[in-house]
């Protein structure tokens, strides 16, 4: 880390990550590389809070990122295929068998959550703080959080996920839409079946989308399924713009038999069968929003950026969310960078920031009902 942060003012700029995922954890990681030392992330949830995620596919670019903070590819790839195997299924026997080159490699989100959080040198990371507004007509931008503390920042970016309180503060109109399907996944504490190394995709009918990926723990699955909002709120308790993940604990015994009899009816039995195996089980409602418009705004004399999820949550076919999420953190970063080290206007560089990275949002929002549309799943 270098000790030659001066920003134009003489100050530090002091910088508020809301969100200690994935976006949050590699902009608070990058920004301390760069040598800014006033770096503090807040995250809603409390450090006793069991999490994990599934898989996660990542690109070059994202991954490239991660290469330049130091963290190892075989730390958080467990299983370095490239191949994408789609296999249309009839009568649950595979039909057609197609195999693509995927420009990237497969993580989970609980392997790279790991890689980052234990790099966030001790004091930056804040768990149980949740931020529930931020304010500053005419001075800096202050956060308050739930417990009625505050915090002062010059920029606050946000990375606070698909139900993002900073896009509701700062972009208030661009509300989540419910697109009519779930995906419902789980991690199998299973052997992967025979020769199992690459990511799998089953199509048995339209409508309907079973993916599997072997992972450290077993085997992960993704079962996209049909499912209205209120069979989604009688088998997940809570509407699914409201409920936007659906942990091990809400998920009902009118959800688990739901996808075990889909399983039975469409997939080959070994894929059934994995399935029928997976104890603990998450569901993930496919959400849609207006594209975003704008990253930054001014606060007082400061300002606030959205991105990652908190942007533009986009449907998980397009396997865009985590990849744009750290390609526009690096962006920031480097625009960031220009103003400490070379007195760039600050203003300026964060909308060339937002000039280079809003479109590519704005395509995987896009893309997104393209490609349901194709497999014949959500809401036409
Ligand atoms: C089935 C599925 C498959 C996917 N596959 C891929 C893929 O192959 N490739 C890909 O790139 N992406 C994929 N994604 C998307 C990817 O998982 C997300 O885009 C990514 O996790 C978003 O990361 P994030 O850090 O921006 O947001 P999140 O992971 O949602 O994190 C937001 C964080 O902010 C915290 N928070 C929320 N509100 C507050 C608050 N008010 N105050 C403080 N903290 C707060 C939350 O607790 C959370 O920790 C997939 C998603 C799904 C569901």
């Amino acid at each position: 880390m270098t000790s030659t942060a001066r920003p134009v003012s003489g100050r530090q700029l002091r910088i508020a990550v809301v969100g200690g995922s994935i976006t949050g954890p590699v902009t608070a990681l990058l920004l301390l590389h760069a040598g800014f030392d006033e770096v503090t992330v807040f995250e809603a949830a409390p450090e006793s809070a069991p999490r994990g995620g599934g898989l996660i596919g990542l690109e070059h670019c994202a991954l490239d990122v991660l290469d330049r903070l130091g963290i190892a590819q075989h730390e958080f790839v467990a299983h370095d295929s490239e191949a994408v195997v789609q296999m249309t299924i009839r009568d649950r026997h595979p039909a057609e068998v197609i195999r693509r080159t995927y420009p990237g490699r497969n993580t989970t989100w609980s392997l790279l959550h790991h890689a980052l959080a234990r790099r966030l040198p001790a004091g930056v990371l804040h768990t149980g703080m949740r931020v529930t507004a931020l304010t500053g007509q005419a001075g800096q931008p202050v956060l308050r959080f739930s417990d009625r503390h505050t915090e002062l920042a010059d920029l606050v970016v946000f990375a606070d996920g698909r139900s993002s309180t900073g896009r509701r503060l700062l972009d208030p109109d661009r509300t989540l839409r419910y697109a009519g399907y779930v995906a419902h996944r789980g991690i199998a504490e299973v052997t992967p079946p025979s020769g199992l190394r690459d990511f799998l995709r089953l199509q048995p009918c339209p409508g309907v989308q079973f993916n599997l990926a072997p992972v450290p723990d077993g085997c992960d699955w993704t079962f996209y399924l049909g499912c209205t909002s209120a069979e989604y709120a009688q088998r997940f308790g809570a509407d699914p713009t409201r409920r936007v993940f659906a942990l091990p604990r809400h998920v009902s015994t009118a959800a688990r038999t739901h996808v075990d009899t889909h399983a039975d009816l469409l997939l080959p039995a070994e894929h059934a069968a994995i399935v029928h195996a997976t104890t603990t089980r998450m569901a993930v409602p496919v959400l849609d929003i207006t594209p975003p418009e704008r990253m930054v705004w001014p606060v007082g004399t400061g300002h606030a950026v959205l991105l990652g999820d908190a942007l533009a949550p986009v449907r998980p076919h397009t396997a865009r969310g985590a990849n744009n999420g750290i390609e526009q953190a690096a962006g920031l970063v480097a625009a960031l960078t220009q103003h400490r080290k070379y007195r760039a206007d600050l203003t300026a560089a964060l909308h060339g920031w937002q000039r280079r990275h809003l479109p590519a949002a704005v395509a995987a929002v896009h893309r997104g009902p393209e490609i349901g549309h194709r497999l014949g799943l959500g809401i036409r």
